[in-house]
Parts: structure tokens; sequence; C-alpha cells
């Protein structure tokens, strides 16, 4: 694939327009709503572009961006798709985390976790847990409940099936991590997926019930009815709750 078109063009799209295609398309594929996506010049195509024009570009999931590369779905139904984007109507975007075939570890603050049935709990409310495979299974299965600083649902986890909705300020896929923002220079949560099998917080800003988690990977900044205390480092395994946070 030609990576600079007759024009001059780069296939690069510049960061700031990904984000606007992004915003626009509700964070998902156009047609199906997989929040795993490629972009996708509509109209012109990018060999007769001559910039990265935001509303030119669209969201495809890897399968419906192969329908239209094979032809065997037009670029206008891609056109006519882009007018009313599958997430724009369904306020979702969704896809599948990881097929866990042992119990994850999660990593946050320097804490592994692992083989623990819930990892966090909120006022005894899971915020991450994990369930035995289904019968007939061998697959994990990981269910959590985001939310940003101002305390709104940021991302949704059940059995492995992750759910953003539009309200988010941008949603980045990409790297085996998921990055969402409240702002454009605020991170409220990067969740990324290692070696298959461990989940890390590499960042969280998130607000509940009182209580604030600010931090990520290695350390955590936690405020209790405004009381702040930091977490860093450890193992905790074999457990019914990893980590118990409690405001009332
Ligand atoms: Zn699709």
């Amino acid at each position: 694939m030609e990576n600079i078109n007759n024009h001059k063009l780069k296939r690069d799209i510049p960061s700031g327009v990904k984000r606007e295609v992004r915003q626009r398309c509700g964070f998902g594929c156009v047609v199906c709503g997989n929040a795993f996506i490629e972009y996708e010049h509509m109209d012109p195509e990018f060999k007769d572009a001559v910039k990265h024009d935001a509303m030119c570009i669209t969201l495809l999931c890897p399968t419906c961006h192969g329908l239209v590369s094979s032809k065997f779905w037009s670029k206008q139904k891609i056109i006519e798709c882009d007018k009313y984007p599958f997430c724009k109507n369904s306020n979702t975007a969704r896809s599948v985390l990881s097929s866990f075939s042992e119990s994850p570890t999660v990593v946050f603050a320097g804490i592994e976790i692992r083989n623990c049935k819930s990892l966090i709990n909120v006022n005894d409310v899971s915020i991450l847990s994990i369930k035995e495979p289904e019968e007939g299974s061998n697959v994990y299965r990981l269910s959590g409940i985001f939310h940003n600083s101002a305390g709104n649902k940021s991302l949704v986890i059940v059995d492995n099936e992750w759910m953003i909705n539009n309200d988010n300020c941008d949603v980045d896929v990409s790297g085996g991590c998921i990055t969402i923002r409240e702002g454009l220079r605020r991170i409220s949560l990067k969740i990324c997926i290692e070696e298959n099998n461990r989940l890390v917080v590499e960042n969280i800003d998130m607000s509940i019930d009182g209580v604030v988690l600010k931090g990520g990977r290695d350390e955590l900044e936690l405020s209790i009815n405004g009381v702040k205390n930091n977490i860093f480092g450890g193992r905790i395994e074999n457990c019914m709750c990893g980590i118990s946070l409690r405001s009332v």
C-alpha cells in the first residue's frame, strides 16, 4: 500500500483530524458499532485526496473495512452510513476486550492482584471482578464499571465485552490500550492488555461516591471523603476482594 499519494499526501492522518472523525462517528464503526476501528477515506479516496479532511474520512471496523476494500460493499453504502453513524444512534460503541484463558492479573498502583473474585470494591460495589469460565468454556470473564473525575460512567465491561458511550470527550483504541479522555489533555482512564492475561490500569482519574482514585500503574493517590493517602506496591492473591474502599 502506497504511503504517499500522487498529490504528495502522506497516508498518516494527523491526530487532531483522527480525533475529529472519532467524535463525529461516536467512537465506533459507522456500520456495526464495533469499537476497534480503522480510518477510511470516503470521497475522495486516499489516492485522490489533497488533504486529510475529517468530514471526508469515516470509521470502519476491520471486517466492514474488508468488505469495502474487496468491493462486496460499495463506497456509497459507507457514505450513507457515515451520515447516520451506528454509535450516534445507539449511543454506544462496543467490542471484546480479550479472551482470558486463565484468571487475569490486574496491575494497579504497583499492586498485582491475582485470583481474587472481586479486584476492587467501593462501598461494597465491585468496580472490577472476575468470574470463572462457564461450563464448556475455558474463558475467564472480566467485568467492571469505571467513572470519570465528575462521577459519570466512562467505561463498562460485562463478561469481557466493553462499552463506551458518546458522552466521553474522546476514546482511542490502539496499541493494546483503551484511552478515555474527558478533556483534550485529561485522561480519565487508560487500560491496557499485556501478554494476553494482564490488565494494566495505566491511568485513572475517577470519582465515585466520595472516593477519588487518581494515578496509575505504579502509584495511586486515594482520597476518601477528602482525606488523602498514597497507595503503591504489593501483591494480593487468592482472596474474595483485592482492594476494598469505603466512604460511607
Ligand atoms: Zn463494522
